[in-house]
């Protein structure tokens, strides 16, 4: 694996775009919790991308790019810096734009985050490459995020403690992952389960136009009592951190070799409405 920025022009041009992949991290910094970082979706990425890359390596010329510390939709509270649906969209796709006028076909991002605005701006973007420049941008974790909500067996960690709807931010899964790739950075997480006790009008909203995820991420962030984290910090061990690593690496694989056969595609999001909703608001 290269990076990117120690290459000249003339360097890059000398990499051959059927047989390099560009790589780069993309997640916000965000607040979660008292016990984990705000660059905890970054950690986390880089550790998959590292991961990943190695397996790569046999086969393409892996081009990292720095890491695009950014998102949207981080959690609206101190700590978090948090970009528009259309900037962050914007910003990927402009990236794109560059490295598709070079030649290059092939993208990977590495993400942590599930905001429902940086999901479908990613979502977006992979789509708009595709049809504008016939290149592709691959993102595993659109696919591991909706897999880790419908409590898919594959991972092999219950639920609860998967990323699913009831350890959505900073519970088990994260503070696993954490404890797995940075003990020195976990803090105190022997902290009590949180869940959502309120009902918001936007969360029924959201209930109502059959989005349940996304009624409990309201329901969360609108709820006084938000101890800035959802699920079960105290749960938490490095093997199921481990075991969920391996998950990422194991799709991003699977998901790189459906882009070279040339069948792959972003998932559908949402409804029609939610989406018209999310890009809008
Ligand atoms: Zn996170």
């Amino acid at each position: 694996m290269t990076e990117y920025l120690i290459l000249s022009a003339e360097d890059i041009g000398k990499y051959h775009p059927d047989k390099t992949l560009i790589v780069s991290v993309l997640s916000p910094i965000e607040t979660h919790g008292k016990h984990l970082p705000v660059g905890t979706d970054v950690f986390i990425a880089r550790k998959i991308l590292q991961e990943t890359c190695q397996i790569f390596s046999e086969r393409f010329k892996i081009l990292r790019l720095p890491d695009l510390c950014v998102g949207a939709d981080s959690q609206p509270v101190f700590g978090s810096i948090s970009l528009k649906y259309k900037t962050l969209k914007n910003v990927v796709i402009e990236t794109g734009e560059s490295l598709a006028k070079m030649g290059f076909k092939y993208w990977m991002i590495f993400d942590n985050h599930g905001g429902p605005r940086h999901q479908l701006a990613l979502s977006d973007a992979i789509v708009y490459l595709k049809k504008k420049y016939q290149f592709v941008l691959v993102v595993p974790f659109l696919h591991i995020f909706q897999e880790m909500l419908k409590d898919s067996p594959q991972i092999e960690i219950p639920s609860g403690m998967n990323g699913d709807v009831n350890d959505l931010h900073a519970g088990t899964n994260e503070t696993s992952l954490m404890l797995q790739i940075h003990p020195e950075m976990v803090r105190n997480y022997n902290l009590p389960k949180y869940f959502p006790s309120i009902r918001s009008q936007l969360g029924n909203f959201l209930r109502f136009l059959r989005t349940p995820e996304l009624a409990v991420t309201v329901d969360w962030v609108s709820d006084p009592k938000n101890p800035y984290y959802l699920g079960d910090p105290s749960t938490a061990d490095p093997e199921r951190g481990k075991k969920m690593i391996n998950y990422h690496v194991k799709r991003s694989v699977e998901l790189f070799q459906q882009a070279l056969n040339g069948n792959y595609q972003p998932p559908k999001l949402h409804n029609a409405i939610v989406r018209f909703l999310l890009r809008t608001i």
